[in-house]
């Protein structure tokens, strides 16, 4: 079956966490349901375990994900000493749903000369390779269902309801709601193993979907309205939001989750980005449909990567320059849509 976990990674999986006492936990910085749902199931499994963890995150949980089991005891503001002490007591890493340092932000350092053994369950294109063991390809959906087959397959059972909302939320959230990157038939069958558990799918629904404040549906009416460049002749539209955009409508961090996906509902758009400006830089969101390599455009222009039809990237320039020249990149990039 296509997304069952080798049996030598399997074996590795097994032997490395019978050796390991504490881990320190990583995930990306602007954590998505994935990022958090992988975390917190894997320090619930090692729990079971007997194991210790503690996860650090370089910023903090969204508003719409604080909900979840275990996300209020995360270390979203360690400094580098409480870091560092941790990674004394240590013996593993763990990076759940990146496998790059700079995903990291701020907490980067700590992944590029790791002290330990790193252990990498992701679904994102391996960008560097680590002391340690790496699970994960790009065909699964989302790290989530990457280790619900994982604690599967090595016996790590049986799973709790709270995992299996965690994991549940990790593959609803990264395939928006089933429509991209859901065509295993792999993933169905994992969210009917998640549903025997009995967790509540609907609750989870409302929660993660169903309860944003109504300045965050304004900001997107705006958006949408005022911010939205479409260029036909190259298949592509973007949006983006000014700082004051984000003030006017009183932003809150996790409010442009999903805004990137609307102009992709246009006729014949296939390329679509989003621009947000930061205090720090421009952070951009890619989204691609068919064969239009959103990751390699980021890597190549923007300093980021991700996935074939959905990546990430920044820009340092101002708003106004980074729209230009995502333009000029767009024209030249052409031939390849
Ligand atoms: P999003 O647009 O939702 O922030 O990210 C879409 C995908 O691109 C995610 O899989 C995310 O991990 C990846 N991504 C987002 N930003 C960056 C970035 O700055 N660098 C890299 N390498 N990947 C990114
Ligand atoms: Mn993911």
């Amino acid at each position: 079956m296509e997304n069952i976990i080798r049996k030598s990674d399997i074996k590795a999986f097994n032997n490395l966490l019978s050796k390991t006492k504490e881990v320190a936990i990583f995930t990306h910085v602007n954590p998505d349901g994935d990022a958090l749902g992988s975390v917190l199931t894997f320090q619930m499994a090692l729990r079971k375990r007997n194991i210790a963890s503690e996860i650090f995150i370089a910023n903090r949980v969204p508003e719409s994900l604080a909900w979840m089991p275990g996300a209020k005891s995360i270390k979203h503001n360690a400094s580098k000493t409480e870091l560092d002490a941790y990674l004394k007591t240590a013996d593993l890493i763990a990076c759940l749903d990146f496998n790059e340092p700079g995903r990291m932000d701020q907490l980067a350092y700590a992944l590029e000369n790791p002290p330990l053994p790193v252990l990498v369950l992701d679904h994102h294109p391996q960008v560097k390779e680590y002391e340690g063991l790496q699970i994960g390809s790009t065909r699964y959906s989302s790290t989530a269902e990457l280790l619900f087959w994982i604690l599967k397959e090595s016996g790590n059972l049986p799973l709790t309801r709270e995992m299996a909302s965690c994991i549940y939320t990790g593959i609803v959230t990264d395939t928006g709601s089933f429509s991209y990157n859901a065509s295993s038939s792999a993933t169905f069958r994992a969210i009917a193993e998640l549903l025997e558990i009995g967790f509540d799918k609907d609750r989870i629904t409302e929660l993660v979907f169903q309860q944003f404040a109504a300045s965050r549906m304004k900001l997107l009416g705006h958006m949408l309205a005022n911010r939205m460049v479409i260029i036909p002749e190259y298949h592509t539209a973007y949006t983006y939001l000014t700082r004051k955009d984000l003030a006017d409508y009183n932003y809150q961090p996790g409010d442009t989750e999903g805004f990137v996906n609307y102009p992709l509902s246009i006729a014949g758009i296939k390329f679509t980005a989003f621009f947000i400006e930061k205090a720090e830089y421009v952070k951009i969101s890619f989204r691609s449909k068919g064969n239009f390599a959103a990751n390699e455009f980021s890597t190549q222009f923007f300093n980021g990567g991700g996935h074939l039809n959905a990546a990430g990237g920044k820009s340092h320039k101002n708003l106004s320059d980074t729209l230009k020249e995502f333009e000029e990149k767009v024209k030249a990039y052409y031939n390849e849509f």
